[in-house]
């Protein structure tokens, strides 16, 4: 099975100039989400981590599918003003303009190492602000993993920098 056919290119969303892959053929194809789910699953097992943190919200998902499957707490990156407790914040620039995650403090016990699972790895400021994130919160980073990798953007070249470890199913 061929995972990129369940990921179209959507031209020119959410502006001009963009081409999205769209993740909907893929979820709602059990055989293929459930592919891209072991898939993923096997190679989040190259890492050593205890709990998995998930990027709202596409990469909730994923993240969610994954601490199920590997058995591993879940913590959750939200977009601003969405959680309860006291949290940390970090923004970002994205290819089609700015944002900030936000992680609750309580959300993972002190001596947590985190694997940081998204949707697609584009530009890699998301994974980035992540890891800022996580680590402003005092927590130790095992690496992050995506489904696709949207190679042209250079993201990974970003992520070498920051020191993060990452792993794709599809390039
Ligand atoms: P980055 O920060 O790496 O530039 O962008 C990655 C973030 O933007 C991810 O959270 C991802 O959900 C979203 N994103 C960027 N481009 C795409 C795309 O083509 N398809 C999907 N599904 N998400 C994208």
């Amino acid at each position: 099975m061929n995972l990129i056919d369940y990921l179209p290119v959507v031209p020119d969303f959410p502006k001009p100039g963009i081409f999205f892959r769209d993740i909907s053929p893929l979820l709602a194809n059990p055989i293929a989400f459930q592919h891209a789910i072991d898939q993923m699953s096997l190679l989040a097992l190259e890492f050593e981590f205890s709990h998995i943190l998930g990027i709202e919200s596409r990469g909730f998902i994923f993240a969610s599918a994954l601490a199920y499957r590997n058995q591993k707490g879940l913590a959750l990156a939200r977009k601003p003003n969405k959680l309860p407790q006291a949290s940390h914040r970090q923004s970002f620039g994205l290819e089609y303009g700015n944002d900030s995650l936000e992680l609750q403090q309580a959300a993972l016990p002190a001596d947590a190492k985190v694997l940081i699972i998204d949707d697609v790895l584009a530009t890699g400021g998301t994974i980035v602000a992540a890891k800022k994130l996580l680590e402003s919160a005092g927590f130790r980073i095992a690496g992050a993993l995506s489904l696709l990798e949207i190679r042209f953007l250079n993201g990974l070249q970003l992520l070498n920098q920051h020191q993060i470890e990452h792993k794709t199913v599809l390039t």
